[in-house]
């Protein structure tokens, strides 16, 4: 790994050309909300991109210089092109890339095909939310309290349709009596994917300070740790005895 953290933030882009509360909440699109929040950490190199840039925003060049890839997606799910999907998986699966699904990126073609569900869920209007935080002592929860007021967001409740979380962070309440695992940990391969649930496109939560720190800790967590890979990616891969196999009725190799 560089020794700065080469984070990518993919935001699908429609809702800020067509709607005006989204225009209006986000002007600078939310893939440019996320960048100037994570661009005041000296560990990271941020780049943001959007379903309408070249090769969707994500040549090779870019996506294989990516440690963590955040992405945010709604009403165009289905355009996003399946080779991109099977390079993003390929890429986190046996790179080590980190992936952060936000808000509605849990319909997101690379979300469902990684966790390996539909990743649908009851969805219900704005209204107050508390994320209560279950793993304070997790490195995506630090600084967070043991709640945080969330105000309006849009209601995403229970049962979502996901694998059983490898950690479950943090749970939100929602004053019409909805609850929703609403921040999630997926180990995939080798790599790791977060979900996070704040970040409806008219709702304010990417300007919440604690909605950016989770963020930019899910950045440090999701990144590859020093990963020293020796062997191929593709299969089969034979390995090779590290000791001679002597006693085990195995013929020795000649
Ligand atoms: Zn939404």
């Amino acid at each position: 790994m560089s020794a700065k953290i080469k984070v990518t933030v993919w935001n699908e882009g429609r809702h800020e050309k067509s709607n005006k509360a989204a225009q209006e909440m986000y002007p600078n699109g939310i893939h440019g909300t996320v960048k100037a929040f994570l661009d005041k950490n000296d560990d990271m190199e941020v780049r943001a991109v959007t379903l309408d840039d070249p090769e969707q925003g994500l040549p090779d060049s870019l996506l294989n210089d990516t440690d963590v890839l955040m992405w945010w997606g709604h009403m165009a799910h289905h355009e996003v092109n399946d080779a991109l999907v099977d390079k993003i998986q390929y890429r986190v699966f046996n790179m080590g890339m980190g992936f952060i699904a936000m808000h509605s990126a849990h319909m997101s073609k690379p979300f469902r095909k990684m966790v390996g569900t539909t990743g649908e869920l009851s969805w219900g209007d704005d209204q107050h939310e508390i994320v209560w935080n279950l793993l304070p002592q997790h490195e995506i929860a630090a600084g967070i309290p043991e709640y945080f007021d969330l105000g309006t967001e849009e209601m995403y409740g229970e049962p979502f349709r996901i694998p059983q979380p490898d950690e479950l962070i943090f749970t939100s309440w929602y004053e019409g009596g909805n609850i929703f695992r609403s921040g999630c940990t997926f180990y995939r391969g080798i790599g790791k994917i977060f979900y996070f649930q704040p970040g409806h496109e008219t709702c304010a939560s990417f300007h919440n300070p604690y909605v950016q720190r989770v963020l930019t800790n899910a950045v440090r967590w999701a990144a590859p740790k020093e990963l020293v890979i020796s062997t191929p990616t593709t299969c089969p891969h034979r390995y090779n005895p590290l000791v001679e196999i002597a006693n085990g009725g195995i013929m020795k190799r000649g």
